[in-house]
């Protein structure tokens, strides 16, 4: 039983059995491993907030995401429907236009 601090604005995460619960998509708190100016290796900690924000800062893209999914914003027209399309053609082989 221990809690983490986020590295960022210092939020205290909830208290856990093990990191893999925070990590898990109930907490959606990120562990990341950063090589320090020393050579060590130092463990950081993000809130899910903050983990959104440092993934967009650093450009990073990483595999679909429970968290993501779920804080998805707003949903574009041209987004919503891509995604449908794409659902589709799963199990569609009807051409998309018929024009
Ligand atoms: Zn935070």
């Amino acid at each position: 039983m221990e809690s983490q601090v986020c590295v960022d604005c210092r939020t205290r995460s909830p208290e856990t059995d093990t990191n893999y619960t925070l990590i898990s998509a109930r907490h959606g708190w990120r562990l990341s491993r950063r090589r320090a100016a020393d050579g060590s290796f130092a463990m950081e900690w993000r809130c899910p907030a903050c983990w959104q924000r440092f993934k967009e800062a650093t450009g990073m893209v990483s595999s679909p995401d429970l968290a993501a999914e779920r804080l998805r914003p707003h949903d574009t027209p041209h987004s919503a429907f891509a995604r449908a399309t794409r659902r589709l053609n799963g199990h569609n082989s009807e051409p998309p236009d018929r024009g």
